[in-house]
């Protein structure tokens, strides 16, 4: 793999190439965007139901995907126009051969300041102390029940032991740990309350997630809107909402004698737009400015014809400036009939 931190397109020092953005990166809104969340892959080891269909799922050709070079590129690009906040995601990022060496090299990029990793943590357990050495900042971990049948119904997989070794061996290693769980329409209120004792017994914040509309599918029943909270407080009377340090998906919560935190997020609901701060890459390289948009800038295509940092520079710029309001604007004018999977997106 080309070593893309000494990755120079023109004169030799990557700042000369990638001049720091004086005022970052700011939209149209007077948002300040600082966070990439950057898909390598929309290949995974689990089939959600939420996320993409059992059958005839076509993964996107390897030539399609962005090459690592092509990455990393990307990443000292956005870093020089502010982002100093970088989320690897997938499909499952250790679906792909060479994340880890990855990682470790992004780590080593002007303005990466958190490096952060989304995974379902069926392979992961075995890159701990790896991750670990390189200062991994958090790693968010995709965990939606503790019931053995339920985990084989919701990702048609049976790997409940193995996500549960990288939680555990991610706790050891002392790696920032957040756990992921969608509420689906069938979660018995038995299971929320399962996964709420790992944060009783374990410093880490156990996020509840409403289900997005991103499963690969025809657009089918109506999605909850703003229930969740309702639920969580009707299972957990004693919940004290904490002040959030801005900007935040998240809204966490602290419980008597819990080592850590439950967390809300309504990403259907998308109450928290006014103050996004992110945008995301997908694993084809298209620039999405919100999460339900339909993609707002090919920077594949500007990578492969040959576009100079300036150029992509000044194109994410513009783009940026032009971004939606919030998810519900976007989601307008994305007419879509069906349903695209988190997987192509990165989550
Ligand atoms: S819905 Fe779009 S604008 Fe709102 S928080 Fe998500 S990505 Fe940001």
């Amino acid at each position: 793999m080309k070593d893309f931190q000494n990755y120079h397109p023109s004169p030799p020092s990557s700042t000369q190439s990638n001049p720091p953005q004086a005022g970052g990166l700011v939209d149209g809104q007077g948002r300040r965007i600082s966070y990439l969340r950057l898909a390598i892959t929309d290949r995974c080891n689990l089939r959600c139901q939420y996320c993409r269909p059992e059958k005839g799922v076509s993964f996107i050709p390897h030539q399609e995907i962005l090459r690592f070079e092509e990455l990393g590129r990307l990443v000292a690009v956005f870093c020089a126009l502010g982002i100093n906040k970088v989320r690897v995601t997938g499909g499952e990022p250790f679906s792909r051969r060479g994340c880890l060496p990855f990682l470790t090299r992004l780590r080593k990029i002007d303005g990466v300041q958190h490096l952060h990793i989304t995974t379902n943590g069926v392979k992961t357990s075995r890159y701990l102390n790896e991750l670990s050495s390189i200062g991994l900042n958090g790693m968010n971990v995709s965990l939606d029940t503790l019931d053995q049948k339920r985990f084989w119904k919701i990702t048609r997989r049976n790997y409940l032991e193995a996500v549960l070794q990288t939680v555990h061996g991610a706790l050891a290693q002392g790696i920032p740990l957040k756990i992921n769980s969608v509420v689906l329409e069938d979660t018995r209120d038995d299971e929320i309350i399962q996964l709420a004792g790992l944060a009783r017994d374990f410093p880490i914040t156990l996020r509840f997630i409403e289900r997005m509309p991103f499963s690969g599918t025809m657009r089918s029943e109506k999605l909850e809107n703003g229930n969740l909270l309702r639920r969580l407080k009707r299972i957990f009377p004693a919940i004290e909402e904490c002040t959030a340090t801005l900007p935040t998906t998240a809204r966490i919560f602290a419980l008597p004698g819990y080592k850590g935190t439950l967390g809300l997020i309504q990403g259907y609901s998308r109450l928290f737009c006014e103050t996004c701060n992110k945008v995301r890459i997908t694993p084809t390289g298209m620039l999405k400015t919100c999460l339900y948009d339909n993609g707002a800038l090919d920077l594949k295509s500007m990578l492969r014809t040959g576009a100079g940092d300036h150029e992509i520079r000044e194109a994410v710029v513009a783009c940026i400036h032009n971004r939606f309001k919030n998810g519900h604007e976007a989601e307008r004018f994305s007419n879509r009939e069906t349903e695209p999977s988190m997987a192509m997106i990165g989550g």
